[in-house]
């Protein structure tokens, strides 16, 4: 086993690792920027290097410095948590050739799911359901014209290199094809300096359903279950479940089994999630994440697995600690991703937490980098807590969420417990009885 982790990441993400390293007797290396001093990654990592300034592109995007950092201190692997350099194959490469462990996929995975079109093209020969569309990247308009015909409006054109939600535009009709495709490419020229595009058919009414897997280096994939991240605004994800509330077991396994042949076959390692949209009881692939997720606790809270410490053992080499029979799932658990953000209008509101108090509990779990008195810096992702909640059922996980909801408090700055508070009273989430459009719809009329 390792004997020293480097975390490249920082927040919650960073703590999580940590603690995982710590209960595994492994030394953790954090990084930082100035910005990050104080953060508690910092303070409770064994050692810590700060690697820049404020500016991610300069500190927790910077190949060198963080290399550098694993190089003085001794680390002999490297985390990449989620975000920042976590799906970027040249540093999975860079870190193997300086000899560390990455803990991921290959450098060659990571860049084919990279890639969403060669990574539809991957799960296309595996035998695994696509959403209707364009067979690669579209050269032209004309082009994007003709599969359109072809699928019927509405139609999506999607970024080639998308993330977060950018470089995705939806065209209702033959009139709105040309702006989609004109903003689609500008977007994603900008935010990842490619304009490449392809085309889905728009699902008008799907659920966002995801797997969790894990492979190990001797040809063995396991699946944790599914996620259900249905609730999302401006295609990000706020709240998660798992299971799925439409799912049943022998679906899971059907997707399950099919899933993690093709894995086998592609001789995939570490942790991954296939994402998929659900409609009508048909799955339909979206995309790969060659990564730990953010929503990676509620497959843990159900499945009571280590997701972390899995990856770090097989990253080292170690067989997988289950087998697909041992992966028993068992009540049910619920995120909610509590940001820095006015719950109304959600502009961004960094500051200072002037008090912050944590849930507590028979099943509830709370990932969260924050303690009072601390200054959420500007230059980040807006996350601050992950509340997570089990039950045995889904209707108890309801109830824990709601008073743990009421019980938390994080003052000084805004958050969107308020908008939480206010979902999970809903009477339509608690039937679970939602698309990846009812949240739009539930904050645009303001309940
Ligand atoms: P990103 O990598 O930018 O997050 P994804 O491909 O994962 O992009 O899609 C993000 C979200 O956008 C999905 O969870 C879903 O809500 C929506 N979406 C993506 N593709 C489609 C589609 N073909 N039809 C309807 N909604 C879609």
């Amino acid at each position: 086993m390792f004997g020293k982790v480097l975390i490249a990441n920082r927040g919650e993400i960073a703590l999580r690792v940590h603690r995982a390293c710590q209960e595994m007797g492994i030394r953790t290396v954090a990084v930082h920027s100035t910005a990050d001093n104080t953060a508690m990654h910092v303070r409770l990592a064994d050692e810590s290097v700060c690697i820049g300034p404020p500016s991610a592109r300069d500190s927790y995007l910077n190949m060198a410095a963080i290399l550098s950092a694993a190089a003085i201190t001794g680390a002999d692997a490297i985390h990449p948590g989620y975000g920042f350099l976590s799906e970027n194959a040249n540093f999975a490469e860079m870190v193997e050739a300086h000899g560390l462990a990455f803990i991921g996929p290959t450098a060659a995975h990571i860049r084919m799911m990279g890639d969403k079109i060669a990574a539809k093209d991957a799960m296309r020969s595996l035998g695994v359901p696509l959403v209707p569309g364009s067979l690669g990247a579209l050269e032209s308009l004309e082009e994007a014209r003709a599969v359109a015909d072809q699928i019927k409006y509405p139609v999506l054109i999607k970024a080639a290199a998308g993330g977060g939600g950018r470089g995705m535009k939806v065209a209702r009709s033959e009139e709105e094809l040309e702006e989609a495709w004109r903003v689609a490419r500008t977007e994603s020229k900008a935010a990842f300096g490619d304009d490449a595009v392809y085309m889905e058919k728009y699902l008008d009414r799907p659920r966002h359903i995801e797997l969790q897997v894990l492979a190990d280096m001797h040809g063995n994939v396991v699946h944790f279950g599914e996620r259900d991240c249905s609730l999302q605004r401006r295609h990000q994800k706020l709240v998660e479940e798992a299971g799925s509330p439409v799912l049943t077991a022998a679906e899971r396994d059907a997707l399950g089994a099919q899933v993690t042949k093709g894995l086998k076959q592609l001789g995939y390692r570490n942790a991954g999630t296939l994402e998929f949209l659900w409609q009508d009881g048909q799955f339909a692939f979206i995309e790969m994440n060659t990564r730990l997720q953010v929503e990676h606790p509620v497959t843990e809270m159900v499945c009571n697995v280590d997701l972390v410490k899995e990856q770090l053992r097989v990253a080292a080499g170690e067989p997988l600690g289950y087998t697909q029979e041992q992966v028993r799932f068992s009540g049910h658990a619920i995120e909610c991703r509590i940001t820095a953000e006015d719950p109304e209008t959600f502009a961004p509101n960094p500051g200072r937490v002037d008090m912050y108090h944590a849930p507590g509990g028979l099943g509830v779990r709370v990932d969260s980098a924050l303690y009072s008195g601390y200054t959420v810096p500007p230059h980040y992702d807006s996350l601050v807590a992950k509340l997570v909640v089990h039950g045995q059922t889904r209707s108890e996980a309801i109830a824990r969420l709601k008073r743990s909801l009421d019980e938390m408090v994080v003052s000084g700055i805004k958050t969107t417990l308020p908008l939480h508070q206010r979902i999970v009273a809903d009477p339509e989430f608690q039937a679970g009885d939602y698309t990846i459009h009812w949240l739009e719809k539930f904050v645009s009329r303001g309940h």
